[in-house]
């Protein structure tokens, strides 16, 4: 059974002093994984995670993940904007942007982020506008389909990312010409993932294609990113990955392939977002509505622009009734928001316990892909975001937006 993270209890305290919708983070959940995910990768001495920004932009949410060691990932300007606000610099950016603008590249050069280039013509690109680091990492397309045991994963081929394996060749030999000292090499294959064998066989893709590489360009790798891609259960009966058990296959494929090449000092970076931040959020709506025609809906104070997975995938989020964790589930309900669009539902002939107006519901697993993934369709303004400490207090982290924030880029046009 999935539960939240927060009891009814607390909820009723806390939205004496917040109104719902808001976002709620688990500093102690968040903390906790992210020490089992350094742990995992502990073997690797030069082992970082730089957690994906794009999953939970939030300069607080940053910083606790700081303090447990993760640098962070970022793809856009005001992303490197809130890195270097919540005090991260140089090594600890990584940018992994596609369809990059100058600007950006020159504002991560000026930040010394690691600089990782989705394109072959990217190269001349930032050697014209911002110069060529001494540091530089190239992202990796092998197209074709991403198998594991024979299973289609995803079809690289289909992707926009990344560049194939003809052009990371001639990429490093002429980023080397260009003044380039170390060399990084990252794919990004699955999404979602929820096996233990992601992560080794990307790896062991990536290991090969290093060795490979440096015997055709002389250019030795010192990092090898493994992205995102790791999932999470989001649905009852979906096993959770083993994190430690992840880190110790990657290390067999390393064991396995880089330290017979001589190449075991290569360091492994990771870029998770939705593992490190996915669980350890909830959204928190409350029922301020029944209706009752063809089908049976619960309509919130929520709607999709606070969590758009469900209208933009059919993505499934458990969700709970505070209150209610151990009643049957007697009834079948939509739970919808107010958009004017058919599609924002959270569930869809969801079995809850009977619901009525003024419940709290805990929509779960928001903490990646939630709030930022936000919009103001229908005028609908964005949430707050809050942060349940470890001592049990609550601090907010982002206010609610008013309508004033809304026209405000109406508004001051001269
Ligand atoms: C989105 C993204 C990630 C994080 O992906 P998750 O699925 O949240 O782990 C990492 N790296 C890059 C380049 C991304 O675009």
């Amino acid at each position: 059974m999935k539960q939240p993270f927060v009891s009814k209890e607390k909820l009723v305290e806390i939205i004496e002093k917040y109104p719902t919708p808001f976002h709620l983070y688990d500093e102690k959940g968040i903390r906790e994984n992210a020490r089992r995910m350094n742990d995992a990768f502990a073997w690797n001495d030069g082992f970082k995670e730089y957690f994906a920004v794009k999953a939970t932009p939030n300069p607080s949410i940053l910083k606790i993940l700081k303090e447990e060691g993760c640098g962070v990932d970022c793809s856009s300007l005001t992303e490197l904007m809130m890195a270097e606000e919540a005090g991260f610099s140089g090594r600890e950016i990584m940018f992994s942007s596609n369809v990059t603008p100058a600007e950006e590249f020159i504002y991560a050069k000026k930040l010394g982020a690691v600089i990782n280039l989705d394109d072959f013509s990217h190269i001349d690109y930032l050697a014209k506008y911002a110069g060529i680091p001494e540091t530089i990492c190239l992202r990796y397309n092998p197209g074709g389909d991403f198998r594991i045991h024979n299973r289609i994963m995803d079809k690289p081929s289909d992707a926009k990312f990344g560049m194939t394996k003809a052009q990371l060749r001639e990429g490093f030999v002429k980023l080397q010409a260009l003044g380039a000292k170390e060399f990084g090499l990252h794919a990004f294959l699955a999404s979602n993932t929820l096996t233990s064998e992601y992560y080794p066989t990307l790896a062991r893709k990536l290991f090969e294609t290093a060795i490979w590489l440096r015997e055709e360009t002389g250019v030795s790798v010192r990092f090898i990113n493994l992205s995102g891609g790791i999932g999470i259960p989001y649905k009852p009966d979906e096993t959770p990955n083993d994190i430690i058990e992840i880190g110790r296959l990657v290390k067999e494929a390393y064991e396995a392939t880089l330290v017979p090449a001589g190449m075991g000092d290569v360091a492994i970076y990771t870029e998770l977002g939705r593992f490190m931040l996915g669980p350890y959020g909830c959204l928190v709506a409350k029922v301020v509505h029944k209706k009752e025609t063809y089908k049976n809906y619960l309509g919130l104070d929520a709607c999709a622009v606070n969590l758009m997975r469900p209208a933009m995938y059919g993505a499934y989020h458990h969700i709970t009734v505070a209150g209610k964790e151990n009643e049957p589930e007697t009834h079948i309900y939509d739970v919808t928001g107010a958009l004017c669009e058919n599609n924002d539902k959270f569930a869809v002939d969801r079995k809850l316990p009977a619901t009525e107006i003024g419940d709290l519901v805990v929509i779960h697993d928001t903490g990646a892909h939630g709030f930022s993934m936000g919009y103001n369709y229908n005028g609908k303004l964005r949430s707050a975001e809050l942060l349940l400490c470890e001592d049990g207090n609550v601090k907010l982290i982002r206010r609610a937006e008013t309508p004033e924030d809304y026209f405000r880029t109406l508004r001051e046009i001269e």
